[in-house]
């Protein structure tokens, strides 16, 4: 089976140059450091463009493949015009989502509104731009989308998330297709909800079922579980409702390579399972075949990025442990002190023959769980070195806060050897803009 970007651990351009130093999409990575500051987020174009590639072509033998991108793992404006190019469609969860893929320009009818707690000013937004797809989580969301729908006077296309009731092997806090999940309907309110949009809610339009099992997968079983799932109730609401549904969702979630440990499977292992099962289904429920929508998020974005960060102090605990502290940390990269995810790092000026020992990387936010990676072999480090920390384009810059009040750091987007910022680094009257001091407290 060919293997795909996302089994990589690192950029597909990675190398250390003739001077010895890390180099990403031509650019060296210290000059990055100097030039821009840290933290900063560095992203591959070729390694974004590979995995886009990896899926289309994974998935090329099914006519009705539609690639979304889960815009929540990283959304930002330049990088919705790279997979807007690459014709991928938009996952979006919030009014900010659905705004910053508007405002890039792309076509909103390839654009999903997907969440369980949408508001009414969010839904009433999505409507009013002309998302293509709202995936119904709830009966109250029902309720709430046909009460936009008539002040809009319009009907809305719409999917029901569904839980499948299929559990994998991920961390408990990212998986999302269990029976007792805060996401979607159970398959035996399914019923209940066609009835309501075929008898109450007129202006809301069924086309089909979406579900998403959970996030950092590597067990390609749960796919084809899943579409035997969708199909079947498909077929079954055919039966008994005579309702022609032909799209699934199904989700996202494919993993990727972390850690040397970490052997995420191939989009095109994936592809062919999906594709197999599809034409099984097809055939075994007689249904016509169905458009299948695909949203990865960490999949497409996760190996692209690297992080970073400058050393600054560093404290050898007697007998103990060796902390070297870094200029970023929970703020930038929550995942960690959320998940206890593991990541690699390497030193971007340092020849990695060099004598090396065991450190912790620590952040520089006021928490002891602000550990970025605990015992890693590193070449001897010094105050100044810049360090890069692998696979942190997915799900860092997304989570990231202010915490300490710390400015967020900026993005660049690295390519031939040029180097374009693509998010600013927020700046200290970023960080007091949006407070107000009371008249009566004013100096
Ligand atoms: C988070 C999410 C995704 C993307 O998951 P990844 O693990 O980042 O691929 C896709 N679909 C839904 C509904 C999600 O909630």
């Amino acid at each position: 089976m060919a293997s795909s970007t996302n089994q990589m651990l690192k950029p597909l351009t990675t190398c250390i140059n003739n001077a010895g130093n890390l180099e990403i999409g031509g650019c060296e990575l210290t000059k990055l450091a100097e030039l821009y500051g840290t933290p900063l987020y560095v992203l591959d174009e070729k390694t974004i463009r590979s995995v886009c590639n990896d899926y289309k072509k994974a998935f090329e033998k099914y006519p009705h493949i539609h690639m979304m991108y889960a815009s929540k793992a990283l959304c930002t404006s330049a990088l919705t015009r790279i997979l807007d190019e690459e014709g991928f469609g938009f996952d979006t969860v919030s009014a900010g989502e659905i705004y910053t893929v508007y405002k890039s320009g792309v076509d909103m009818r390839h654009v999903l509104f997907n969440g369980n707690n949408k508001s009414f000013e969010e839904i009433s937004m999505a409507l009013e731009l002309g998302v293509g797809r709202i995936s119904v989580d709830n009966f109250y969301e029902l309720e709430l989308i046909s009460k936009a729908a008539q002040t809009k006077d319009k009907t809305v296309d719409i999917l029901l998330r569904i839980t499948p009731g299929i559990e994998c092997h991920t961390h408990e806090y990212i998986q999302t297709g269990h029976l007792d999940s805060k996401f979607g309907f159970d398959l035996t309110q399914i019923d209940e909800a066609v009835e309501l949009i075929q008898n109450k809610y007129k202006n809301i339009r069924l086309h089909g079922l979406h579900a998403h099992i959970g996030s950092q997968i590597f067990e390609t079983g749960i796919y084809p579980d899943e579409i035997e799932i969708l199909a079947k109730e498909i077929a079954r609401l055919d039966e008994k409702f005579g309702l022609k549904l032909n799209e699934i969702n199904i989700g996202g979630g494919l993993g990727v390579k972390y850690t040397q440990d970490d052997l995420p499977p191939s989009t095109y292992e994936v592809g062919e399972l999906v594709i197999n099962k599809l034409n099984e289904v097809i055939e075994k429920y007689n249904i016509e075949p169905p458009v299948v929508f695909l949203e990865p998020g960490r999949s497409i974005i996760s190996t692209a990025g690297v992080t970073l960060y400058t050393v600054g102090s560093s404290k050898q605990v007697p007998h103990g442990t060796k902390y070297v502290a870094l200029d970023g940390g929970m703020a930038d990269n929550p995942r960690p002190s959320m998940y206890q995810a593991q990541y690699v790092a390497e030193v971007a000026n340092k020849k990695q023959t060099e004598t090396k020992e065991v450190v912790t990387l620590a952040g520089r936010y006021c928490e002891s769980g602000d550990i970025l990676i605990k015992d890693i072999e590193l070449p001897e480090l010094s105050t100044g070195d810049v360090i890069c920390v692998y696979n942190t384009g997915a799900y860092n810059y997304s989570m990231a806060s202010n915490y300490n009040r710390v400015q967020k750091p900026a993005m660049v987007l690295v390519n031939d050897g040029k180097a374009e910022l693509i998010i600013e680094r927020e700046n200290l009257d970023d960080l007091i803009a949006h407070d107000i001091i009371p008249d009566r407290l004013k100096k």
